[in-house]
């Protein structure tokens, strides 16, 4: 099993202690789990959680709008969704007879928007049924949201400059309204300032994982880098960082493969520091049609189900990049959340069967 983030190994109840007004109390064992709806929602953490996240969207959508992105609600339901590539599975929904998705990501709708804007962004939710391994990650959820971006005509550094600002502005805005809740929460509200000034620092995945091998980590160079490689990436750092260039075969089809440097992809992941792992995953996009089929057949993805997208494709969809930001992951970052389910009004822990 995973550690949690060395300085909070066990902020679960650290934080449910001090909301509580109990904090020199012997404290009790931090639930694995989620309680049901009516505990889980009433406790004071998730309250001051709640509260936390509702000034986080209130921030992204001000930052976007501000910089002149649309706002647009994407489908729950569609013939295809985000292929995904890390073993989660996808949830059939009988629709008139056809069988229709529920989205993983909304990444096909995101593409299809730049052709009547050129700056989109949408606040959505994902379903995966992530395996059963994920479940002790405290990093996974069967459903979360992304916040969701995409730029016409722009290459992935201007993709990482707009989620760096983006990331950023969030902090500052929470940070700046929720300052006692955090500290109340046991957050240490000086490990998030750093952020507010300096740029993030960025390696390549060949760089991360020579630094996992030095660590004594058994990273694959061809492989996404695993969960446990994540999370001793992150605990190296003190602020969040950028992992660029994943080998293919990590990524979906949608990932642009370099031009100049075949395998590698022009993408890029955020991980948040002190061990809460990955927030962001982005990347320049494939766009072009021959391309896009090559790499669903690389992918193994079978084209043929992507008719409406590539029917969309051959007519042409403009060239773009964009990430996606898991709104959970984020929270459970800037609150020092011990698990990401505790930054859910509702959560959904993979394998546990909840309301
Ligand atoms: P992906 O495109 O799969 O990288 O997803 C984009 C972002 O969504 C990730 O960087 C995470 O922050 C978040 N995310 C992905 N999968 C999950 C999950 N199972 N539970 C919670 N957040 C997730
Ligand atoms: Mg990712």
């Amino acid at each position: 099993m995973l550690r949690s983030p060395e300085i909070l190994t066990d902020p679960g109840t650290a934080a449910s202690a001090l909301l509580h007004g109990t904090a020199q109390a012997a404290p009790a064992e931090a639930p694995r789990l989620p309680q049901e709806p009516p505990v889980h929602l009433t406790d004071p953490v998730t309250r001051t959680v709640i509260r936390i996240q509702g000034t986080m969207l209130a921030t992204a959508r001000a930052h976007l709008l501000g910089a002149g992105y649309t706002e647009l609600l994407p489908p729950v339901i569609g013939p295809v969704t985000d292929p995904g590539v890390r073993g989660s599975k996808q949830v059939d929904v009988d629709y008139y007879g056809h069988r229709y998705k529920l989205m993983s990501s909304a990444i096909l709708y995101k593409q299809a928007s730049l052709l009547a804007f050129d700056k989109i962004f949408c606040i959505a939710p994902c379903v995966r049924l992530e395996p059963l391994e994920t479940s002790n990650t405290s990093r996974h959820l069967a459903e979360f949201h992304q916040i969701d971006v995409e730029l016409a005509g722009a290459g992935r550094e201007d993709a990482m400059r707009v989620g760096e600002d983006l990331v950023r502005a969030v902090v500052r805005g929470v940070v700046e309204a929720h300052s006692g809740d955090l500290e109340r929460l046991g957050r240490d509200v000086s490990a998030l300032l750093p952020l507010l000034d300096g740029m993030f620092g960025s390696m390549t995945h060949a760089e991360a994982v020579s630094e996992l091998r030095a660590l004594g980590h058994d990273q694959s160079a061809d492989a996404e880098i695993d969960w446990e490689g994540e999370a001793l990436l992150s605990r190296q750092n003190e602020q969040p960082f950028f992992v660029t260039d994943y080998p293919k075969g990590s990524r979906g089809f949608y990932d642009r493969e370099s031009r100049t440097v075949p395998g590698a992809l022009r993408n890029f992941d955020i991980l948040a520091p002190e061990g809460y792992g990955e927030l962001c995953s982005g990347s320049e996009r494939e766009h072009e049609y021959s391309r896009i089929v090559t790499r669903m057949r690389e992918t193994g993805e079978n084209p043929a189900k992507y008719e409406w997208y590539l029917r969309m494709a051959r007519e042409g969809i403009p060239a773009s990049a964009g990430f996606g930001i898991g709104l959970e992951r984020f929270t459970r970052y800037l609150a020092g959340l011990d698990s990401v389910w505790q930054a859910s009004a509702f959560p959904k822990v993979p394998g546990e069967v909840t309301p």
